[in-house]
C-alpha cells in the first residue's frame, strides 16, 4: 500500500497535520498558561488591593479583629487562596486566614518558607508556594499594616489547562479528521488523471493495441504526460506499421525463396528437391501401411528438336503445356515434378497394385498422341515412361529413382511413346551398359576397334560409295554391335573419342580406298549429335585433313535426322563449314524421326539416306510403297541424292532403281567388310547389279 504515491502523500500529509496541530495545540496551551497566569495575577492584585482598602477602613478606626476576620472569611469562595496574613505596621502578624481547603491538611502552616515577607515587593510575585500578593494597608509611605495573600497557581493552572484541553481536543480532532479527509479528497482528485493514465497504459500493455490514444483534458503535468504517452504510442504504432511492412516483405521474400527452392519457375511444378522430399515421406508412410506407391519417370520425345527448330520460347511453352495436360489427368494426391530439362517424375501414392500406375502411364501416352498447339504450330510430341514399384525397390528412394531411370531409358530404346515397367532383368542390362561404357576407353587405347566398309552402288552399277562402320570384338564380352555400344558411348560421353578414331582410320585408309574402289570414291562416316555440339570438332577435321593430306571431297558425314534436329543451329554451322571444304553431308535413317518435312528446304544436305524400314516393308504393304515413292520424289525435287539402305533382295533393288534411287546399299550387294576384303566385294556388287539390269531388261 505504501508503494503507492497516493498513500505516501496522504501519510506525509497526516503526519504533517498531526505535528502541526500538536505544535499549535502546545503553543496555544503555553499561551493560555501565560494568559491565565497573567489574569490570575491581575485578579489577585485587584482583589488584594480591595481587601487592603477594606482593612484600612477597619483598622484605621480600631483593631476590630472580628471585623478583620469577617473580611477575610469572605475569601472562602476563592478556592485557590491558600492563606492570608495581616501584619501591623511593624510586620507583626495580627490576623491570619487559611482557606478551608488547606485547613483540612494536617500540619499546614500559613507561612512563607521560600522568602521573608518583608522582602517581597508590593505587587503580585511568583514564589515557590504559588502567587504572593503583598499590599500595604493604607498609604505605601505610612502604612498601618500589610496584607499578604498567597494563592495556589499550579492547581488552577493545571485545572485550566485540563479544561482547555477537554474543551478544545474534540474540536482539534474534528479539524484533523477533516484535514485528513480533505487531503484524501484532494489527492484523490489530483491523482485521478494519473490513475486513469496508469489504467490506460495497463490497457495498452494488455491489448498491445498501440493505436489507442489517451483522452487528454486540461493542461497540467498529467495532461502533458498523457500527451507524451500519446506521442510515444504514435511513434510505436508507426514503427510497428513499418515493421509489419518489413515483415510482410520478408515473408514474401521467404515464400519466393521457398518457391524458388522447391518449385520450377517455368511450369510451376515442384522441383526435384521438393519431389524427393515428398517421396521420402511418402515411401515411409507407404512402407508402414504395406501399400503400393508407383513412380513414373518420363521425358518428352524429340524435345530438343522442337527447341532447336521452333525456338526456345516454343520449347518452354511445350514443357508447360505437357505439364498442365498431364497434371489435369492426375489425382489430387499425385505429385508431378519437373526435375530438369524435359524430364518429369510423377509419384502415385496409395495404390492397391501397380496396374493402376500402368493405366496412368498408358493414359499419359495416349494424351500425348494429339498434337499440342503452340504459337500456331501443331507440335507433335510424345513421352516415354518408366514405371517403378516402391515395393519392388524395397521402399528405398535411391533404388526407386535408379530403377525409374533404367525403366525410362529402356522405354526410349524400345521406341518413343512407350512405357516400360521396371524389372530386375533391366538392371542386369544396365550393369552390362555400365560395363560396356567402362570398356570403351580401354578399347580405344588397346586398339580393339576395327573399321569395316560397306559398299554403296550407284544407279549406273558402279560401286563408288562406302560407309565406314565400326566393329568391336571384345575379349570379355565378345562381339558388341555398334547398335548397342554407340548409344552407350553417347550417354557416357565417350562418342567423341570413337568418332576421332573412325575419322583417323578413314583418313589413313583413304588412299587405299581410292585404289580399291574408285578414284572418285565417296566414304561416309557416321557422326553423333555430341560431335555436332563440340565446337572443336571442325578444327579436329581440319587438322586431320592437313595431317593425312586428304581431300574432303571424298568424305561424307552421315548424321541421323534426330541428331540433326536436336542440334539444328550447331548442325547448320557444321554443314556450312564442311561444304566450304568440299565435304558433303548425308541425312541418315531418314523417315524415322520427324513427320514435319518443312526443315528439308532450309538445310544444306547432299544426300538423303532412306531408312531401311521403308525398304524392308516394301513387300508388305502398298501404302509403304507410296510413302517411299513420295520420299524419293521429294528428294528429287529438292535436288538431293537419294541413297536407300537395307536392300536385301533383287526385287527391292529393282523397285528402287525404277523409282529413281541414286545409290543402293544393302546386304544384297555387299555386307560391311574389313578393308582387306573390299576388292572382292566391289567386283561381286557390280556383278550383282549387272545381273539385275539383265533381269530388268
Ligand atoms: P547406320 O549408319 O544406318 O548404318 C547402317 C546399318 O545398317 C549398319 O549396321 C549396317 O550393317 C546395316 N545394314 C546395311 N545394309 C543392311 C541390310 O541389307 N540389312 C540389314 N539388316 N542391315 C543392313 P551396323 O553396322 O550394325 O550399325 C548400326 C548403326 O550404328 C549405324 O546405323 C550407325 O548409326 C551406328 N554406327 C555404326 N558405326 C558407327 C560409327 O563409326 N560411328 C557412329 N557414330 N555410329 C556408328
Ligand atoms: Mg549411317
Ligand atoms: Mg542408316
Amino acid at each position: 500500500m505504501f508503494q503507492s504515491i497516493r498513500y505516501k502523500f496522504i501519510s506525509i500529509t497526516i503526519i504533517s497535520i498531526l505535528i502541526t496541530s500538536s505544535l499549535v495545540f502546545l503553543s496555544s496551551i503555553n499561551e493560555h498558561k501565560s494568559l491565565y497566569s497573567h489574569s490570575v495575577k491581575e485578579n489577585l492584585d485587584a482583589m488584594s488591593s480591595n481587601i487592603a482598602d477594606n482593612l484600612l477602613r477597619i483598622m484605621s478606626e480600631q483593631h476590630d479583629m472580628f471585623a478583620i476576620t469577617t473580611e477575610l472569611l469572605g475569601l472562602d469562595r476563592y478556592e485557590h487562596i491558600k492563606f492570608v496574613n495581616v501584619f501591623d505596621e511593624n510586620w507583626q502578624l495580627i490576623q491570619s486566614y487559611v482557606h478551608p481547603n488547606y485547613l483540612k491538611l494536617k500540619n499546614y502552616k500559613p507561612t512563607l518558607n521560600s522568602i521573608a515577607v518583608n522582602q517581597l515587593p508590593f505587587s503580585v510575585t511568583e514564589i515557590d508556594e504559588g502567587l504572593a500578593a503583598l499590599k500595604p494597608i493604607g498609604e505605601a509611605s505610612y502604612p498601618i499594616g500589610y496584607l499578604l495573600i498567597v494563592q495556589d497557581l499550579k492547581k488552577p493552572l493545571a485545572q485550566s489547562k485540563s479544561n482547555l484541553f477537554n474543551s478544545t481536543i474534540p474540536f482539534v480532532i474534528v479539524v484533523v479528521i477533516l484535514a485528513i479527509a480533505f487531503s484524501f479528497w484532494v489527492y484523490q482528485h489530483l491523482l485521478k488523471p494519473l490513475l486513469q493514465l496508469s489504467k490506460f497504459t495497463r490497457k495498452v500493455e494488455k491489448t498491445t493495441d498501440y493505436k489507442l490514444q489517451y483522452k487528454v483534458s486540461g493542461k497540467d503535468e498529467v495532461s502533458q504526460l498523457g500527451n507524451d504517452i500519446n506521442n510515444l504510442l504514435q511513434t510505436i504504432n508507426g514503427q510497428i506499421k513499418t515493421n509489419r511492412k518489413h515483415t510482410a516483405k520478408l515473408l514474401e521474400q521467404k515464400h519466393a525463396m521457398e518457391r524458388l527452392a522447391n518449385y520450377d519457375i517455368l511450369t510451376g511444378l515442384p522441383n526435384r528437391i521438393f519431389f524427393l522430399e515428398q517421396l521420402r515421406l511418402a515411401l515411409k508412410e507407404t512402407q508402414k501401411n504395406q501399400q503400393e506407391l508407383a513412380i513414373l519417370f518420363f521425358d518428352i520425345d524429340n524435345f530438343k528438336g522442337v527447341n532447336d527448330t521452333l525456338g526456345h520460347e516454343t520449347g518452354d511453352k511445350l514443357l508447360k503445356s505437357v505439364a498442365d495436360k498431364i497434371k489435369s489427368h492426375l489425382r489430387a494426391e499425385d505429385i508431378i515434378a519437373r526435375i530438369g530439362g524435359d524430364e518429369f517424375l510423377i509419384m502415385l501414392p496409395n495404390l492397391d497394385d501397380l496396374n493402376r500406375a500402368i493405366d496412368t502411364a498408358k493414359r499419359i501416352i495416349n494424351l500425348m498422341h494429339d498434337p499440342i498447339k503452340i504459337n500456331n504450330w501443331d507440335v507433335q510430341t510424345g513421352v516415354s515412361i518408366g514405371v517403378v514399384s516402391a515395393q519392388q525397390a524395397n521402399y528405398n528412394i535411391d533404388v526407386a529413382i535408379t530403377n525409374a531411370d533404367i525403366a525410362m531409358y529402356t522405354a526410349k530404346e524400345q521406341g518413343k511413346g512407350t512405357y516400360t515397367v521396371f524389372n530386375p532383368e533391366l538392371l542386369a542390362d544396365n550393369q552390362r551398359k555400365i560395363q560396356i561404357a567402362n570398356l570403351i576407353n580401354q578399347a580405344i587405347n588397346e586398339n580393339e576397334f576395327e573399321l569395316y566398309y560397306q559398299l554403296k552402288i550407284n544407279k549406273s552399277g558402279k560401286a563408288k560409295g562406302l560407309e565406314a562402320l565400326i566393329r568391336w570384338p571384345n575379349s570379355a564380352l565378345g562381339f558388341i554391335s555398334p547398335g548397342e555400344f554407340i548409344p552407350i558411348a553417347e550417354q557416357a560421353g565417350k562418342i567423341k573419342a570413337i568418332t576421332r578414331w573412325v575419322l583417323t582410320q578413314v583418313f589413313k585408309n583413304l588412299e587405299s580406298l581410292k585404289q580399291l574402289v574408285d578414284e572418285d570414291v565417296l566414304v561416309s562416316l557416321n557422326i553423333s549429335s555430341h560431335d555436332l555440339q563440340d565446337p572443336c570438332f571442325i578444327d579436329i577435321i581440319k587438322e586431320k585433313v592437313v595431317k593425312y593430306n586428304c581431300d574432303l571431297k571424298h568424305i561424307q558425314f552421315e548424321i541421323t535426322e534426330s541428331s540433326y534436329l536436336d542440334h539444328f543451329s550447331n548442325a547448320n554451322e557444321f554443314f556450312h563449314d564442311i561444304k566450304a571444304m568440299q565435304g558433303s553431308i548425308a541425312l541418315d535413317d531418314f523417315g524415322t524421326g520427324y513427320s514435319s518435312l518443312s526443315y528439308l528446304t532450309q538445310i544444306e544436305i547432299d544426300t538423303l539416306k532412306i531408312d531401311r524400314m521403308f525398304v524392308n516393308q516394301l513387300d508388305n504393304s502398298s501404302k509403304n510403297a507410296v510413302v517411299l515413292q513420295t520420299i524419293l520424289d521429294l528428294g528429287k525435287r529438292l535436288d538431293l541424292t537419294i541413297c536407300c539402305e537395307g536392300i536385301e533382295t533383287p526385287e527391292q533393288a529393282h523397285y528402287l532403281l525404277e523409282n529413281n534411287a541414286d545409290d543402293l546399299q544393302g546386304f544384297y550387294f555387299a555386307k560391311p567388310v574389313p578393308i582387306e576384303r573390299l576388292a572382292s566385294e566391289v567386283a561381286n556388287a557390280e556383278k550383282l547389279f549387272s545381273e539385275l539390269t539383265v533381269v530388268k531388261k
